[in-house]
């Protein structure tokens, strides 16, 4: 299933949706009833599998459609409950391309790299990048796949890792290169400007998509930047679960943003960056595509 959050045009209340094949949107608290179970996408969330199976019966019903044109979508988890979790050079070509043009002599990782985006970056797939030229001018693109936690859990291992994957949705981890390298080697900041973190434009549940095999790419005014496939990740999602949860409880409605492959713009020979006007497209095979225009 695919499942957004969007608001009836011209206007409405942000409310969660089931899209379906003929390209409608069924409002979910219309057809469930309004509970706290279906206010929100972390509401569904956390009711879990039974919820799933009510949505399912849904999707086979004849509720009432809206067409997709006559809705705005939102990041289909319009303001997590806490940071989004990010995961640093988990493509090798990525790694290589970083480590040259960085001129620095890393080896290759034995763990992740993370690192997190605020809250207040995450933005609607089609929604304008605010380019903040008054703090920066290197506005960078990242196509990476989005990982929805369902159930929580602390310490999880690898072989169970992908039993807590609720879902998947598509990223851009926009980034501020000049600002990503003057806080003392923390990206934090650099990743976290308002509107840095565009998502969706649903997120696809788990049982419909093979996460270690989908091809992902970016592009700038049309212009393919990015092109690789999940199956060039480093760390793969289980690791990156079990590694993430140790210690550290995960809880449902989590997101881990998992890393970008090869061709971002700092590393271009010269360096590219996008400037106001631009188009940013982001897409992942048997999800789709995040059209956000940078202003
Ligand atoms: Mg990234």
């Amino acid at each position: 299933m695919k499942l957004c959050t969007f608001s009836p045009l011209p206007s409405g209340p942000a409310r969660p949706g089931l899209v379906t094949q003929d390209k409608g949107v069924i409002d979910i608290p219309a057809a469930l009833g309004a509970s706290e179970g279906t206010a929100t996408m972390l509401g569904i969330i956390r009711a879990g599998a039974p919820m799933l199976e009510r949505l399912r019966g849904v999707e086979k019903s004849g509720a009432p459609r809206i067409p997709l044109a006559d809705v705005k979508l939102h990041a289909p988890i319009p303001r997590p409950p806490k940071n989004v979790f990010c995961v640093g050079w988990n493509y090798l070509p990525h790694f290589e391309e970083g480590a040259k043009k960085l001129q620095d002599d890393r080896k290759l990782p034995e763990w992740p790299v993370f690192f997190s985006k605020v809250p207040g970056a995450v933005t609607g797939p089609y929604d304008t990048v605010p380019f903040h030229s008054h703090v920066s001018t290197q506005c960078d693109w990242e196509v990476e796949l989005g990982v929805i936690i369902g159930s929580g859990g602390k310490d999880i291992t690898q072989d169970a890792a992908m039993r807590h994957v609720w879902g998947y949705t598509v990223v851009n981890d926009v980034s501020w290169r000049d600002i990503q390298r003057r806080h003392g080697g923390q990206w934090h900041k650099g990743k976290s400007l308002d509107g840095s973190c565009p998502m969706g434009p649903w997120i696809v549940t788990a049982d419909e998509v093979d996460h270690a095999n989908l091809a992902v790419a970016c592009r700038v005014n049309g212009v393919t930047k990015q092109e690789s496939n999940t199956k060039h990740m480093y760390f793969k999602v289980p690791r990156l679960i079990a590694d993430l949860s140790a210690g550290m409880t995960l809880e449902p409605g989590d997101i881990i943003s998992t890393g970008t492959p090869e061709g971002v713009g700092f590393a271009r020979t010269p360096p590219e960056f996008m400037k106001p006007g631009d188009l940013l497209e982001t897409e992942i095979q048997a999800i789709g595509v995040l059209r956000n225009p940078i202003g």
